[in-house]
């Protein structure tokens, strides 16, 4: 396949009101002598929104209609001012969709919740997808539409679908090589994918960078681009920090690692795709698209300011056998089973003669179904709602003051990495 298609990802920031998407219709027109498979998620708020309207569906609070009622609406004043003539394909395209969902809501709650889950939130980038095709065939920039669930193919895992690499290489092949001969942009949808059996799944939350890298992965892009509403990769938070760098060239390694503890510039799984192809990832703005903004690759021979990432939601968890006896390997290697089955990420470990200590991001039950799984033979503690504060290229200063105020948990120091899990203590009034 041909080495020049770039792919360019927009994320739902970008996507969520008509003034914006007419600026990514700028940026697109920008590059209309180039061959671009266009990645979008959904716009601006929408994916919360179904979530919410699966899970007034699951609880048969009867207010699922009037929920994704207000979605509709949402989108159709945004296409009506796109593309005014209603009787366009498009429209008759996105009633459709609604009626499609309206289906899976008609149906008693399925037990599998994440299953209902993905069938309900993955219309979001299918409505995206097409509006947006519209509006840039309305700015006569021919634009082909193609479903992503016909190309990548996951396990069952619904909400956090595993690519299957093999097939989904295979079908990238099949069928975007015939599109690849159309005039124009190609559009597909972030963040869903789909079962042998043709159910949608999902990749994750923000999981539409990931779909942007698995289709640079399977067409050998020459680049990919993600636009954010950011200049770029900061080497922290700006709503956390004043002062914040950007960073002009990052290698793949450091991305990953800033991304593995929770900087959120990109989708964790994200850059491995395009490293082992060695495809470059720029970020990005949108609002000022001729800004340099950061450029990720291999061989970056560049000095790193200390990059910090904060992680709210953390679990950790001490955990000890019941009989005293040391834990051992035949212990972790128990521990480890349970983790993998749950698919717990760990962030940071620690063990000693009797416990083994660990810190997880604490999402859904996950945490609790694990704790559940190793009582029988272990006893467990375990501190909910720390953070877990990471900083890369790191100085000793500047820890102590990150955890000014703040009772440090666990430690870790190693090289490059200097890890922290902290809490924050409410003042407490000594009785006089
Ligand atoms: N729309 C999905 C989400 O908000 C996927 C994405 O935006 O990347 O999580
Ligand atoms: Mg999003």
């Amino acid at each position: 396949m041909s080495r020049k298609i770039k792919v360019f990802k927009f994320g739902g920031s970008s996507l969520k009101n008509v003034e914006n998407i007419g600026r990514v219709v700028e940026i697109l027109r920008q590059h209309r002598d180039q061959q671009i498979l266009i990645v979008v998620s959904a716009m601006g708020e929408t994916t919360n929104g179904l979530e919410k309207v699966v899970a007034a569906h699951a609880k048969g609070t009867g207010q699922a209609i009037s929920l994704l009622q207000d979605i509709r609406a949402y989108h159709l004043e945004i296409l009506r001012r796109l593309v005014p003539d209603e009787g366009q394909e498009v429209y008759a395209l996105i009633n459709d969709l609604f009626v499609e969902i309206e289906w899976v809501l008609d149906e008693a709650p399925h037990d599998n919740y994440d299953y209902m889950y993905d069938q309900v939130v993955g219309f979001g980038e299918l409505l995206s997808s097409r509006i947006i095709q519209a509006a840039l065939q309305q700015a006569d920039l021919p634009t082909t539409w193609f479903d992503a669930r016909d190309v990548i193919l996951t396990d069952n895992l619904y909400r956090e679908g595993w690519v299957q690499w093999d097939q989904t290489i295979a079908r990238a092949k099949q069928v975007l090589t015939p599109l690849l001969g159309e005039p124009g942009f190609l559009i597909t949808q972030g963040f869903i994918g789909s079962t042998s059996e043709n159910f949608t799944t999902t990749l994750g939350r923000e999981g539409s960078d990931y779909s942007a890298a698995i289709f640079s992965h399977c067409l050998d892009a020459a680049s990919m681009t993600v636009w954010k509403d950011v200049a770029g990769v900061l080497n922290a938070d700006p709503k956390i920090f004043d002062n914040v760098i950007r960073l002009d060239r990052i290698s793949y390694k450091e991305a990953i690692e800033m991304t593995y503890y929770g900087a959120r510039v990109i989708h964790l799984k994200t850059v491995k795709p395009l490293q082992n192809k060695n495809i470059p990832l720029y970020i990005k703005s949108y609002l000022h698209p001729e800004d340099p903004g950061t450029a990720i690759s291999g061989d970056v021979d560049v000095s790193y300011p200390p990059i910090i990432a904060i992680e709210k939601n953390q679990a950790l968890l001490q955990i000890s056998t019941l009989d005293f006896s040391f834990v051992a390997e035949q212990h972790i290697s128990t521990l480890f089973q349970h983790i993998a089955r749950f698919r717990l990420q760990v962030n940071t470990m620690q063990n000693t003669g009797l416990s083994f200590v660990v810190c997880f991001n604490d999402i859904d039950e996950k945490v609790d179904q694990f704790v559940e799984a190793i009582s029988a033979d272990f006893q467990v503690y375990v501190d909910r709602g720390v953070e877990l504060i990471t900083v890369r290229h790191y100085q000793k200063d500047l820890l102590e003051e990150l955890v000014s105020g703040k009772v440090v948990l666990m430690e870790e120091r190693i090289k490059d990495t200097a890890q922290m899990v902290v809490k924050t203590v409410p003042r407490l009034k000594l009785k006089s």
